[in-house]
């Protein structure tokens, strides 16, 4: 983004745009806070999120203090130019409660009560993080009737085994080339998956973690740097 790209962007009447922050390796919404022309150019300039403070009135670099830094991925434009999306890599929490992400709040919560309802994570990631919250829900209330709750009780040995077999069948339906068949086979590699990752409670933030560090390496490179 030059001076041009800047120039382009509709800043507000107190020469303010507002910066979504997200992290890019599972796409949760890490907090949202406002930035001008000077702050931006200081983002760019150093790779690190800089903010304007509107309670200080003041340039903010985001992290200075307590070594939270947001390292910027990539910075997109909305389609009227007058908000950002930022891509980082957080280095530590994006609120300041010490939360990874402002939005830990829900709506609903905070009418029942004033106090605020209870913390939740429900806000980050996809779905394949709230299938594996639903898979560690099962593991601490068993339901006779729940599959998942059946195989964590049968065991880890039974966990694989049904990883290996719809592994098999992802094989057959590609072997087949047919599209519908992979898509549901492949879905239920992935779910069997997270029931074995939910067996040692890894989740699937801890995956995505490891992707983002191989990413942009070449096979080489990455069988290199683990020493094989
Ligand atoms: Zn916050």
């Amino acid at each position: 983004m030059d001076d041009a790209a800047i120039s382009a962007l509709k800043f507000d009447e107190k020469g303010l745009i507002p910066a979504v922050l997200q992290d890019w390796r599972d796409g949760t919404v890490l907090m949202v806070a406002y930035m001008n022309r000077e702050s931006l150019e200081k983002t760019l300039e150093t790779g690190i999120a800089h903010f304007w403070s509107r309670s200080r009135q003041a340039l903010w670099e985001k992290g200075a203090t307590s070594g939270h830094r947001q390292r910027v991925r990539e910075i997109f434009v909305d389609c009227d130019q007058d908000t950002l999306l930022i891509t980082v890599t957080p280095e530590g929490p994006a609120c300041h409660t010490g939360e990874r992400a402002c939005f830990f709040s829900r709506l609903s919560d905070l009418v029942a009560s004033c106090e605020g309802g209870a913390k939740t994570t429900e806000s980050h990631g996809g779905v394949l993080d709230r299938v594996y919250e639903a898979i560690l829900e099962r593991k601490r209330a068993p339901t006779p009737e729940s599959y998942v709750a059946s195989l964590l009780k049968a065991g880890q040995d039974k966990i694989l085994k049904k990883v290996t077999e719809e592994a098999g069948e992802v094989l057959l339906a590609s072997k087949g080339q047919k599209r519908e068949e992979i898509v549901h086979e492949a879905a239920d590699l992935l779910f069997h998956l997270l029931v074995a990752l939910g067996y040692h409670e890894i989740p699937p933030a801890e995956i995505y973690q490891e992707l983002a560090r191989r990413f942009g390496k070449s096979g080489l490179e990455e069988k290199q740097s683990r020493g094989r």
